[in-house]
């Protein structure tokens, strides 16, 4: 049996690992990464009850963890994975990667850094994917590498998506 639920300081989150490839490149950096290239992306998705506290269903459960990989590593799949996000602004990566059919791409309304990619999981496609769980995604870590990644965290209550919703670019003539 559980113990009865009492007040509690505590704070409950899970967290999602979530892997996918992707290609891109950083407009305007001094080195290597203003090339073509790519990485093998982890994402660690921290998710909390909406109202925040220590909150779980009947189960024991925030949200089920399949759930949280079914809605966000489905989109990361659809838009991301084994594509090119690339700065919107970017004309000449966009006319390369156009030309290389099929290719699948996703234009992204910053210069894809770790930080922006976060950022842009954070603020647009969890608040997206989960809107209907009672959820709230407060943190997400983008890894470039093992040793490499970025962070964006929620400050305070979630605020409406600073961009719309973007979607994948997909050219398959086969
Ligand atoms: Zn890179």
């Amino acid at each position: 049996m559980m113990p009865p639920r009492t007040a509690s300081s505590t704070s409950l989150a899970i967290v999602r690992r979530l892997r996918f490839c992707a290609g891109h490149r950083l407009l305007g950096h001094e080195g290597k990464c203003a090339c073509l290239h790519g990485h093998n992306y982890r994402v660690d998705v921290e998710v909390a009850a909406a109202g925040g506290g220590a909150d779980v269903d009947a189960v024991g459960r925030i949200v089920d963890f399949a759930i949280v990989k079914r809605r966000l590593l489905g989109w990361l799949d659809a838009h991301w994975d084994h594509g090119f996000v690339l700065f919107a602004d970017d004309a000449a990566a966009i006319a390369a990667v156009r030309l290389a059919t099929p290719t699948k791409y996703f234009l992204l309304p910053w210069n894809p850094s770790a930080e922006n990619m976060a950022r842009y999981l954070l603020e647009v496609v969890c608040p997206a994917v989960f809107a209907d769980l009672g959820v709230v995604a407060r943190q997400v870590t983008v890894w470039e590498t093992d040793d490499a990644c970025a962070v964006a965290a929620l400050a305070g209550p979630p605020a409406p998506p600073p961009v719309p919703l973007g979607a994948a670019v997909v050219i398959d003539p086969r």
